[in-house]
């Protein structure tokens, strides 16, 4: 608070133009009065348990679609995608000789940062997609305007996926990015007994590569909630950089508090992470270092297709273990976008896809991911990696 005691204004990248503010209050205030989605109970034993990992005596395995969509069908394909990170689990597990926690990239990542705001077709220009949670992918303006609505219907549909998660033999914790602020503020719950603060719409909570500017409003989210936070940390940020984040996200240094997400292509990786790590390891913090081999490995084709080859994320896997190895900290583990589907987004992999295939099965609201070979592929590399 200023001395005015008004909230200080943070910088809030990345949020859609709502159309109408009183209709976004409603919204808000029914989120407030919604149950907390997941347990404070759970929330801390992942935080445990990301403990261990950041101590080098466990791993990390997150996973799941770019963008959740809405709806049943797209909740079968969660349940079969998060059965399948169970199985990568095991991999991975048996090759580095260490537990593996599984975090899904589901019931709640339904909004997506865009490096362009807008989108063009034929010549029609209309505002980019956003994620289930704003507006529609449909190519139309009234698919395309932000409706506030859609933060109900998120907040539904992460519950329906969080009951079937529950129900499923070996569960995974949830986790998504912490972008919509009026729906991440919305669902804050402070316990009464121990005054403890949570962000109740997930487990394990990131910040994306976009919002991750030291004074923005989603840093002051991750700092004040007891929740495990990750940040996605790209190739133009800078050791201090690091620094700052990890300062003001985790001041009193919670072990299991903060995992830095590195993706930075395979092709800088080499460049990058090294003294991102050593001005890490030098101010002896405990973070969970985690590589995202997706994000720094997309193409666009000649037709405008977005990709990423399974070599490629296998590549900056293999730096990222070895460069950490080196550097005497803990490859802490994986952040990727996969679906359990036979899509044909990623090319590559045992049971090739290639660029010719893209057009066949491209389902993805978003950035493509590894189908389930694919998937299987890199889970089975990992381990090589992880064990060498
Ligand atoms: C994502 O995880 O889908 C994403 C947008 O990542 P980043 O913020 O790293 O670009
Ligand atoms: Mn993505």
């Amino acid at each position: 608070m200023t001395p005015g005691g008004t909230a200080r204004v943070l910088r809030a990248d990345q949020q859609p133009d709502w159309p109408d503010p009183d209709h976004l209050h409603r919204v808000a205030a029914t989120l407030r009065s919604r149950r907390a989605l997941v347990a404070q109970e759970e929330v801390d034993a992942l935080r445990r348990r990301l403990a261990e990992a950041a101590a080098g005596r466990a791993l990390l395995l997150q996973g799941g679609p770019c963008a959740e969509i809405f709806g049943a069908p797209a909740r079968h394909e969660t349940e079969q995608t998060m059965a399948m990170l169970g199985r990568m689990a095991s991999t991975l597990s048996e090759g580095a000789e260490l537990p593996v926690v599984a975090v899904g990239r589901v019931a709640g990542q339904y909004a997506k940062p865009r490096s362009r705001t807008t989108e063009q077709r034929h010549g029609t220009v209309l505002p980019a997609y956003r994620g289930d949670a704003v507006n529609g992918t449909g190519f139309s303006a009234r698919e395309r305007a932000a409706d506030p609505d859609r933060l109900l219907r998120a907040y539904d549909e992460s519950a329906a996926a969080l009951r079937r998660l529950r129900s499923m033999a070996q569960w995974c914790y949830s986790s998504h990015e912490a972008l919509l602020l009026d729906y991440e503020n919305s669902l804050v719950r402070t316990d009464p007994d121990t005054r403890r603060t949570y962000a109740s719409s997930g487990h394990m909570l990131w910040i994306g590569e976009r919002t991750r500017h030291p004074d923005c409003a989603h840093v002051e989210l991750a700092a004040r909630v007891n929740n495990p936070f990750g940040v996605k940390v790209g190739p133009s940020a800078t050791p201090d950089d690091l620094l700052d984040l990890i300062t003001r996200i985790n001041p009193e240094r919670t072990p299991g508090k903060l995992t830095l997400i590195t993706r930075l292509g395979a092709d800088r990786i080499e460049d990058v992470l090294p003294a991102l790590v050593d001005k890490v390891r030098l101010a002896e913090v405990p973070v969970l270092w985690v590589c995202d081999p997706m994000h720094g490995n997309t193409n666009v084709t000649e037709t405008g297709t977005k990709t990423r080859s399974v070599a490629d994320i296998v590549a900056e896997i293999r730096a990222f273990v070895g460069i950490h190895r080196q550097l005497g900290t803990h490859p802490g583990g994986l952040h990727l976008e996969m679906t359990a589907h036979a899509v044909t987004e990623c090319l590559g992999g045992t049971e090739p896809v290639r660029a010719e295939d893209l057009g066949k099965n491209y389902t993805s609201a978003c950035d493509p991911r590894l189908n389930a070979g694919q998937a299987a592929d890199v889970a089975s590399l990992a381990a090589e990696a992880w064990a060498h």
